[in-house]
Order: C-alpha cells, then structure tokens, then sequence
C-alpha cells in the first residue's frame, strides 16, 4: 500500500468512528479528499484506493488536472470549494459538477448564466461565515437567506442548490470551533423548514484537524487534505496563479 493508500484508509476509519460515536448511520459522512497543490498522480493513487470525490480551491490548477483524470476514470467527481471570482466561472462549471463556495448573489447568477450557456446543470453548496478569521462565506444571514430564496423561486433553474459550507475559525478551541459547526447547522435548519421544496441536505464542514468535531455537529461531508496527500508544497503555487 502507498503512503496515500494508508492515510486514506486510516481518515475513513476515523469518519466510520465519529459516525458511531456520534450516533449517526454509518456511511452518512462523506469524504472529500482535498488535492489542491497536490499532483495529478496522487490523485490517482487516491481514485486507485476507491475514492472519487475531489476537492480543489482553484480553478486554474483544476483545469490543468482534472480533464487527464476524467479521461481515465469518468466517475471522478470534483468539487470547487475555494473563493470563486465571476470571470473564472465558466471555467469552473466545464471542469466541476460541485461548487461549495458561493458567497454571493451575483456569483450565484454568474453561476446561473454560465450552466445555462453550456446547457448544464451544476450543483451548489452556499458557504456561510461562521467563523472569526476567515473572510469568505455570506457574512449575514440575511444575505445567505436571499440566495437561497432566489432559487427557490426558480430563478436559477441550471442551478442544483445541495446544502451548505463553512470553514471553522483557526483556532485550538474546540468549543469555538463547535460553535462555528453548530451555528452552520442552525443555519441550515432555518432554511430547510422555510424553503422545503429545495434539496439543501448537505453541511459541507469538517477538515483534517476538526472533521471529528463536525460529524459530531451533523456534518454529511467533510473536506480533507493534509490528512490523506500530506504537507503542501505551497512553493509551486506561481505555477498555477488563479
Ligand atoms: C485546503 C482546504 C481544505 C482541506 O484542508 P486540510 O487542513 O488540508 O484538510 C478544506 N476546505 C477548504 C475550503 C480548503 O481550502
């Protein structure tokens, strides 16, 4: 077994023990094994191993990934999850089926617009501020609330909204880092009892240091990089500028 195999096998373990612990189904926690700054064969040892759910932050080096790998293997499946600018929108629905991070209404119909135009349907995650250091997300819940609603008035028919994402504040309170998860939760809850007809089922929330807190809050995916491919090698960034 490779070095990816085992971290791998060890992180969905782990996931299947919170599950437990936590009183919850086994397999409702999904595993999105983050690959950013991480080469295209690692990838593929992963897929290899029986993942198929990726997660990359920018969709440059995405695109200069990810195409190679659907070749091979068609069933791979990845995931947008970091800070989305409009122009790279378009770019972004060609080479995902899943953006996590929308954090605006006019991203949201940047979205809309681009799907509709190549005639597919995408599915999204709305990320909500949560937490005290990280800037990204929908910084009310007002804000959060108009997005959602505008789909459900069927404003956005290319546009599949799944759930929700955050990113818990860098810190080594365990407390505020529930907090951060817990208010995610809530927020979610609202908006499911107000808006039933949509399928906002997921809580995207969760990475390698806290993922056990988060299935404790009701995460159904969570997000995991360094765990599974190692440090990042932040030094090949210029390679891939977003
Ligand atoms: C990088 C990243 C992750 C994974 O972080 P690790 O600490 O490496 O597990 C998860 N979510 C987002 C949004 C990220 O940018």
């Amino acid at each position: 077994m490779t070095q990816i195999q085992e971290n791998l096998s060890r992180v969905l373990d782990s996931i299947r023990a919170a599950e437990k612990k936590a009183g919850r189904p086994e397999h409702s926690v999904k595993l999105l094994a983050v690959s950013k700054f991480h080469p295209a064969e690692s990838v593929v040892e992963a897929v290899r191993a029986g993942q198929c759910a990726f997660g990359e932050n920018r969709v440059q080096e995405a695109v200069s990934k990810f195409p190679a790998i659907y070749e091979e293997f068609p069933n791979v499946e990845l995931h947008i999850i970091g800070t989305l600018q409009t122009n790279k929108v378009r770019k972004a629905v060609q080479v995902a089926s899943v953006i996590e991070s929308v954090d605006s209404l006019k991203l949201l119909c940047e979205i809309e617009k681009q799907a509709a135009k190549l005639d597919k349907t995408v599915s999204v995650f709305f990320e909500y501020h949560t937490g005290e250091e990280s800037k990204s997300g929908f910084l009310s819940f007002e804000e959060l609330r108009e997005a959602v609603q505008f789909c459900a008035e069927g404003n956005a028919p290319h546009v599949v909204p799944r759930g929700f994402m955050t990113m818990a504040p860098f810190t080594d309170d365990k407390a505020l880092i529930r907090a951060s998860f817990a208010t995610l939760r809530d927020c979610a809850e609202r908006l499911r009892a107000e808006f039933p007809s949509l399928p906002l089922t997921e809580l995207s929330m969760g990475m390698s240091g806290d993922f056990e807190l988060a299935i404790a809050e009701g995460s159904t995916e969570v997000r995991v990089g360094t765990a599974i491919f190692g440090e990042r090698n932040y030094s090949v960034e210029a390679k891939h500028e977003n």
